[in-house]
C-alpha cells in the first residue's frame, strides 16, 4: 500500500536548539496511529511542520499518490489537499447551533467557491444529520454549541472536520479533560473515522492510547525513539528510560 504521508528526514532548529532532528515517519491511507512522547519531544512541532505552520530547515513532507512535497505550501493550501487538524481546545462557533456549525463546515474550505455560490442542498442536510448521528449529537442538533459539555464540543469539532472529508485527520490530545464514558465515545468515533481515512492522534495519556489499540510512534528529542504496538514500545528499555527519567 502506498503511504498517504511520508515525512522524510525533517529537521528544524529554534535558536540553535534542534526541536526536530532528522525525523522520518510514514502514515498509511487508513487506520489509527498514535504519536506519544514526553513534554518537549517535538510532537507539536511535528504537527506544525506537517500542516505548514512551521517550515522545516531540511527534509520533505510527501503527500498522496504523487508524493507531492508540502514543504513551502501555505496552511490553507495543505488543508485543502485534505489534511485536517484538530487543536487541543475545541474551536466551535459557540453562538451557533450544532446544526449550523456542521452546516458551515460542510460548505467550507476544501471547496471555497461552494460557500459563495452554493445553496444548502438536500444532500448537505442529509450529510449534516449523518455526521451529527456519527458524533452522537443528533439529540442536540438545535442547541447552541456554547451550551454543550466540553466533550460534546470536542465531538462537534471532530464532526466539523469530518464534514470537510479530510484524507488525514491530525488530532491533538482529543480526550484531555474528558470523563471515562466520553473517552470511550471519543475512541469509537476516531476508530470509525479511521476506517476510511488516516487518523493520527498526538497524545500523552497512555491509558487513552491503550484504548485506541493502534500502532504507536514514540518521539523523543525530535526523533523517533520506537514504533510498534503499545506493549512493544513500552517494553523498550529506551522508552522506559525516557518516561521514568532514568
Ligand atoms: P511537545 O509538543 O512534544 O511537548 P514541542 O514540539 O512543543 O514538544 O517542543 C519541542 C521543543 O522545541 C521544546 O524544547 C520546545 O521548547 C522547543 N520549541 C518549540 N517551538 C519553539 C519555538 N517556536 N521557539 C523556540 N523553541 C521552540
Amino acid at each position: 500500500m502506498t503511504a498517504l504521508l511520508h515525512v522524510d528526514s525533517i529537521s528544524v532548529s529554534f535558536d540553535g536548539f534542534r526541536a526536530i532532528n532528522d525525523l522520518s515517519l510514514t502514515v498509511e491511507p487508513t487506520g489509527l496511529r498514535a504519536i506519544i512522547g514526553p513534554n518537549g519531544a517535538g510532537k507539536t512541532t511535528f504537527m506544525d511542520i506537517v500542516t505548514g505552520k512551521t517550515r522545516p530547515d531540511s527534509g520533505r513532507v510527501l503527500w498522496g499518490e504523487k508524493a507531492q512535497d508540502l514543504v513551502g505550501l501555505s496552511e490553507s493550501r495543505i488543508a485543502r489537499l485534505g489534511l485536517g487538524r484538530k487543536f487541543q481546545r475545541p474551536t466551535v462557533f459557540e453562538a451557533q447551533t450544532v446544526a449550523e456549525n456542521l452546516d458551515l463546515a460542510l460548505r467550507n474550505p476544501r471547496q471555497p467557491l461552494r460557500v459563495l455560490f452554493a445553496r444548502r442542498t438536500a444532500d448537505d442536510r442529509a450529510r449534516a444529520l449523518a455526521i451529527a448521528e456519527e458524533i452522537g449529537l443528533l439529540p442536540h442538533l438545535h442547541r447552541r454549541a456554547g451550551e454543550l459539555s466540553h466533550g460534546q464540543k470536542q465531538w462537534l469539532e471532530i464532526g466539523m472536520l469530518l464534514a470537510q472529508d479530510p484524507r488525514l485527520l491530525l488530532v491533538d490530545e482529543p480526550a484531555a479533560g474528558m470523563t471515562v464514558p466520553e473517552r470511550e465515545h471519543t475512541t469509537d468515533l476516531l476508530r470509525r473515522a479511521a476506517e476510511t481515512r488516516a487518523v493520527v492522534v498526538v497524545e500523552h495519556d497512555m491509558e487513552f492510547v491503550r484504548r485506541l489499540d493502534c500502532r504507536v510512534t514514540v518521539l523523543h528529542e525530535g526523533r523517533v525513539l520506537a514504533e510498534g504496538s503499545l506493549d512493544h514500545v513500552t517494553s523498550n528499555p529506551d522508552v522506559i528510560d525516557v518516561y521514568l527519567g532514568r
